[in-house]
């Protein structure tokens, strides 16, 4: 057995983390075999993550670029319509944008994973949901959206950036997935006990699929991959993780074609 468990910790040193020890009936140091065994299958599982996080962000910016490319190959044609003209460049736009901001998503997300530490003060939550939908305000205009603010007083003890940023991607989701003429709502309330907040975005848009619903949180995750104006699925993990460094929670309900309602919990 010392020579089989020598073999399988030389694989794993040379990353093959195929490794199955079996301790036999009284074999010596069953406990050993075990860690050994675990620790080849958590190895493994990390591997697997990283070819996966690899693989997802090589597609995630390989399609914009392949989409950039093929347009401006079309922007060659000097007869082209103006209408023609102006849809390919916003094409061409957006797809770049949409590299860049999966660059600028990636750094945030493996800041916070690193351990971020937060720069907490004290401030008022609904001034700051007020601001957020302020600042969304050429987009749910042009979408002819209503967006609805109903907010109690709340003071919260927080990093004010981070959350910033949360409540920016929940409702900038809430005017991407509802279609023109659709509603926004953020409510604001204090937790009944007095011990911290409760805020929903809720919107009157596509919905999430049922066999969706559980997943996205995950990075890279998107219900529909083929869906206009989606980004890159990093928006919700941000968020969960910044909501998540505040000691809070967020859910999700969601019925297809009906909406969905986006739930933050604070403590206190
Ligand atoms: P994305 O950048 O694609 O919007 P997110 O991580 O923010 O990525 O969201 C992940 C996926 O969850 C989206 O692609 C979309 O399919 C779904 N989703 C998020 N918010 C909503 C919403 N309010 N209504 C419908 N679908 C949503």
């Amino acid at each position: 057995m010392r020579r089989e468990l020598l073999d399988a910790l030389d694989r794993i040193s040379h990353g093959d983390f195929n490794v199955n020890l079996t301790a036999g009936g009284r074999g010596p140091m069953p406990d050993v075999i075990e860690s050994v065994n675990q620790m080849a299958k958590q190895l493994g599982d990390l591997e697997q993550q990283r070819q996966d996080f690899i693989s997802s962000v090589s597609h995630e910016i390989q399609s914009p670029l392949t989409s950039i490319s093929g347009f401006a190959a079309l922007l060659q044609d000097n007869d082209l319509p103006p209408d023609k003209r102006q849809h390919y460049l916003d094409v061409i736009q957006a797809e770049a944008e949409r590299v860049s901001s999966l660059g600028d998503n990636l750094l945030r997300l493996s800041a916070l994973e690193e351990g971020a530490t937060l720069v907490k003060r004290r401030y008022r939550l609904d001034e700051q949901l007020r601001g957020v939908i302020l600042g969304l305000e050429p987009q749910w205009s042009a979408k002819k959206q209503q967006v609805e603010l109903d907010a109690a007083n709340v003071i919260i003890d927080a990093d004010e950036d981070m959350l910033r940023q949360a409540w920016t991607n929940l409702v900038h989701n809430a005017i991407k997935y509802t279609p023109p003429g659709g509603t926004i709502r953020v409510h604001l309330s204090a937790a009944v006990d007095g011990k911290g907040s409760t805020c929903q975005v809720s919107d009157t848009g596509i919905g999430i699929d049922g066999v969706d619903l559980p997943h996205i949180f995950e990075r890279f995750y998107r219900a529909d991959k083929s869906r206009a104006g989606g980004g890159n699925g990093l928006g919700l993990p941000l968020a969960r993780k910044i909501i998540e460094l505040h000691g809070g929670v967020v859910s999700v309900t969601s019925q297809l074609g009906v909406g969905s309602v986006l739930t933050v919990r604070l403590p206190a």
